[in-house]
């Protein structure tokens, strides 16, 4: 009854939607019917009184101007939730940013989660959520959340498979029928290309350059199957011999076979969902096939490659760094609806 009127009371409010990434986070505002936070998700805290001191780009860009007592901090890196508190404290400044102070009533919250955080973990979030100001909270698998994103026909009768390439973690996912039929999460994303980049770089050419760069290479000539024309680029690094700043051009062939083992990893994963699948739901996937969303499935032709390792048409969702988020602001729409639904 309480909750009821609690409820008619919406538009004395303004809900919210957080993709909580392991890279980044983004805030979808019901009011505003669109995505307005889109931040790095990293927490500055200081070292000795574990104070955090900043969040989100401010965090990022501390880094490399402060004195050493800073540490910046990825809670969310590997689809687990590493720090509690640290999580509170970048739920609270995201809440808190997307509020509107004209509003009486604090948001309801929808947080998309990793599908591989355990129960703990989860009643954690919604506790950290409501400490950080929310009137009610749901939480949404992410691979749900974005297979909602991007337009999947979720409801009906057919699987399909969501693969979300995020920084720290790729979420391979069967939905049908509103339900999550398979879901496994790897720690192997946009991070662990990095990686692969940096240790191509000191293997092949003795160069060592810091992940900032990697990433560079990766979205500038980074490809999954061979390109015409091949890429170039010139990489600035330094010698680890010598100790000297040192530039080397490199191009997209070689960057591709550094990259080969990550995208194996991927592949895999899409291979062991694919057996593990109903039958009947397999021969749906056949016709409808996969669909790549997040950062890293914007690889050059990564959906290609899915596609010639497993023979289902892949597709790269239309605005694949936004889908999570996106789906946050489709539930949005329906939230009391959804909120029954889960208790
Ligand atoms: P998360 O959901 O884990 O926060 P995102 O879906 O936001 O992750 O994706 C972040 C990852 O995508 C990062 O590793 C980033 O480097 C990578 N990324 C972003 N844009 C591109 C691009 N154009 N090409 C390749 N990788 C990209
Ligand atoms: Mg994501």
């Amino acid at each position: 009854m309480l909750k009821r009127l609690w409820n008619s009371l919406d538009f004395l409010s303004n809900d919210i939607g957080i993709d909580l990434g392991t890279a980044n986070i983004l805030v979808f505002s019901k009011e505003d019917g669109r995505i307005v936070v889109r931040e790095p998700s990293v927490v500055a805290i200081h070292k000795d009184t574990k104070k955090v001191r900043a969040v989100g780009f401010e965090a990022k860009r501390m880094l490399g101007s402060t004195p050493g007592n800073i540490v910046a901090i990825r809670p969310m890196r590997y689809g687990v939730i590493s720090d509690f508190e640290v999580t509170e404290a970048m739920l609270r400044y995201f809440i808190n940013k997307v509020s509107r102070h004209t509003k009486l009533i604090p948001p309801r919250v929808v947080i998309a989660v990793p599908s591989g955080i355990t129960e703990v973990e989860r009643r954690a979030v919604k506790e950290s959520a409501i400490h950080a100001g929310a009137r009610d909270v749901l939480l949404l698998q992410e691979p749900m959340a974005a297979a909602i994103g991007v337009g999947l026909p979720i409801e009906e009768p057919v699987a399909n498979m969501i693969v979300d390439i995020g920084g720290g973690t790729t979420e391979v996912a069967i939905i049908s029928l509103a339900g999550i039929v398979y879901a496994e999460s790897i720690r192997i994303g946009g991070d662990e290309m990095d990686n692969a980049i940096i240790n191509y770089m000191k293997r092949a050419y003795n160069l060592m350059i810091g992940e900032r760069t990697a990433e560079e290479i990766k979205i500038k000539i980074g490809s999954a199957i061979p390109l015409d024309p091949e890429l170039s680029l010139e990489v600035k690094g330094r010698d680890l011999v010598a100790g000297l700043p040192k530039s080397v051009q490199i191009n997209s062939q070689e960057i591709r076979e550094a990259l080969t083992d990550v995208f194996n990893y991927i592949i895999e994963a899409i291979r062991l969902a694919l057996e593990r699948c109903p039958a009947e739901l397999s021969s749906d996937l056949v016709d409808r096939g996969v669909v790549l969303a997040g950062g890293g499935a914007l690889v050059r032709g990564l959906n290609q490659l899915v596609s010639n390792a497993t023979g289902l048409p892949a597709i790269v969702a239309e605005d694949a760094l936004s889908a999570v988020a996106n789906g946050t602001g489709v539930v949005l729409k329906d939230l009391s609806f959804w909120l029954s639904e889960a208790s």
